[in-house]
């Protein structure tokens, strides 16, 4: 079809179905390990696997790489099965690497007895030490030579749990002289009594990533394996396995460039630790790049898959702008939010000249304004106004700088979809600080037009006093303040922006902000846009802004 993505990637599945191979299916898997929640970079992995899928007619499995016992929990499955959705994807299945222990493992016992595989009992210094190094060969093990036999009773009794931690692996046995260091005899197996999340107790022996992947993608039918690009060198490992296995129609793996962005980071670890450390609420924290942030601060799913997909798959690595993806999160916003008032740093304005009625009552007015222009099918809603109002401390000054065109004294501006209104004076505290200002309004100008024609040069958001709801704000700025975190000391937590939350209790807000659905995102007419917190009663976190405000 016209609209697919235009990459490496669909050329490559784009043939393979032309030529019929393996039966010309399409099955991808989206493998992530479970010891934290995802991230933007596991989106936009996300978006490419299923993506593939979708666009190709074909499944893709969601597999939990669960094959690191020590560091697995079922909150972050449960949390990444959680995200995808939100996400707009559905695996055709949810797997586990731990699914196919018992048949990873009989496979291992075929590779000793052909004597692909080998037990080292070398200590993991020794291992690492003997793999050599780039341009230096490996040295082979001394247990290298081991008999098919002795290897498998060796297996079979790290299987049974009758040795320590560490004291032994399970090896491939390819080439210790290769360039490539990933086929240096790479271990399949490493001996670990630990409590499994869900295999229990049941193994004492756990496989690595490289022995695991390439299996799981074969016994579940995937054709094309994608990944990023720091697994290229493993490609010819996971290839061997497939070979020695003879498995028929193997998956092929494909690699692309991690999504990296400008000012924050997407590694688990390093947000595990922000986490840990008490530097954000938690990994669903509206500062954190982690979906559930996203999510929390208000970036539509939509956003996320369109950057995803548009920002291209290539083989290149390469950081992307926070702010290319705050531009579609605001094109998407301004098609879909409700426009509303509120008043974030609130300054009182008292109408002197408004009426009351017989009983000596302040007049109530309502006001209908348009929900969102950009989709009149949103229709209206009515806004209360009288004499006694909130407004944005910045919107007043008693004596206005050069260019400062809102509301002084003497200076007529429109109260939006309501009056113009002059200032006259101001009540100030014991300090001298204004604390109330003191305005007449023109009764003629109803709606927010001058039937004279008068012009003025500000229109400002309101919110009537007796009518506003308390809330509190929370304004975002980047979590890391360096572009690269750690740039120039290699620990990115030495480049933590501290302020970069800012808390404002004591916001008023109209009415209507008190019916929000939580999750919903509205925008406060001149501020930006903001998402109504799910958990916390009148708690709105800032999105972002109403134009790019990070621009140099
Ligand atoms: P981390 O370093 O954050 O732990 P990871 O690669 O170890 O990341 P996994 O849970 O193993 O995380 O990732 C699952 C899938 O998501 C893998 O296929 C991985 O390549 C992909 N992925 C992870 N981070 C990114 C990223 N920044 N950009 C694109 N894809 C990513
Ligand atoms: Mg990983
Ligand atoms: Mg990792």
């Amino acid at each position: 079809a016209a609209d697919l993505p235009s990459n490496f990637i669909y050329d490559a599945v784009t043939a393979d179905v032309e030529q019929g191979q393996r039966g010309g299916r399409v099955q991808t898997r989206f493998p992530p390990e479970p010891n934290g929640f995802l991230h933007i970079g596991h989106a936009k992995a996300i978006v490419v696997d299923f993506g593939v899928a979708d666009d190709f007619g074909g499944r893709c499995v969601l597999r939990l790489d669960d094959t690191n016992p020590e560091t697995e929990e079922t909150d972050f499955v449960d949390g990444i099965i959680n995200d995808i959705a939100w996400l707009g994807y559905e695996p055709a299945e949810v797997r586990h690497a731990s699914d196919y222990f018992g048949q990873l493992y009989l496979w291992a016992e075929e590779l000793i007895g052909r004597g692909l595989a080998y037990v080292d009992d070398q200590t993991p210094e020794e291992i690492s030490q003997g793999r050599g190094g780039f341009g230096r060969p490996g040295v082979e093990s001394p247990f290298r030579d081991r008999t098919p036999a002795d290897n498998l009773d060796l297996f079979r009794r790290m299987r049974a749990g009758e040795f320590p931690d560490g004291s032994r692996v399970l090896r491939a046995k390819i080439d210790m002289a290769s360039e490539n260091m990933q086929l240096r005899d790479p271990i399949m197996y490493r001996i670990r009594h630990a409590h499994h999340h869900r295999t229990g107790d049941e193994w004492p022996i756990y496989p690595t990533y490289d022995w695991a992947h390439g299996q799981s993608d074969a016994l579940e039918g995937v054709t094309h394996s994608i990944c990023t690009l720091e697994f290229e060198s493993h490609r010819p490992l996971y290839d061997w396995f497939l070979r020695q296995l003879e498995v028929p129609d193997a998956p092929r793996q494909y690699e692309f460039a991690r999504l990296e962005f400008t000012h924050t980071v997407t590694s688990k670890r390093r947000l595990a630790k922000l986490v840990a450390d008490g530097i954000v609420d938690g990994w669903d924290d509206a500062r954190m790049p982690t979906i559930g942030g996203l999510r929390r601060r208000g970036y539509p799913a939509s956003a996320i898959r369109s950057f995803c997909r548009e920002v291209g798959t290539t083989r290149t690595n390469s950081r992307q702008s926070m702010e290319a993806l705050e531009s579609y999160v605001r094109r998407e916003l301004n098609e879909a939010a409700q426009r509303r008032m509120a008043v974030l740093r609130p300054l009182k304005l008292t109408i002197t000249n408004w009426p009351v009625d017989g009983d000596g009552n302040p007049v109530v007015e309502h006001f209908e304004l348009t929900n969102n222009p950009e989709r009149p099918e949103d229709g209206t809603r009515q806004v209360p106004f009288t004499g006694q109002l909130w407004i944005e401390q910045d919107d007043f000054r008693e004596v206005p700088p050069p260019k400062y065109f809102r509301l002084s004294i003497g200076r007529e501006v429109r109260l939006r979809g309501a009056f113009f209104v002059t200032a006259t004076d101001v009540v100030k505290d014991t300090e001298g600080n204004v604390v109330e200002v003191l305005a007449t309004y023109d009764p003629a100008t109803r709606g927010g037009d001058a039937p004279d024609g008068r012009r003025v040069k500000s229109t400002m958001h309101w919110v009537s006093l007796p009518h506003a709801v308390d809330a509190t704000a929370a304004l975002y700025e980047r979590l890391f303040s360096a572009e690269v975190p750690g740039d120039a000391t290699g620990e990115p937590l030495d480049d933590l922006n501290p302020n970069s939350r800012e808390l404002l209790t004591g916001c008023k807000v109209e009415p209507a902000l008190a019916e929000a659905a939580g999750g919903e995102v509205v925008q406060f007419e001149r501020l930006g846009y903001f998402a109504v917190d799910p958990d916390k009663d009148m708690y709105f976190h800032r999105t972002v802004g109403l134009r790019d405000e990070w621009a140099a």
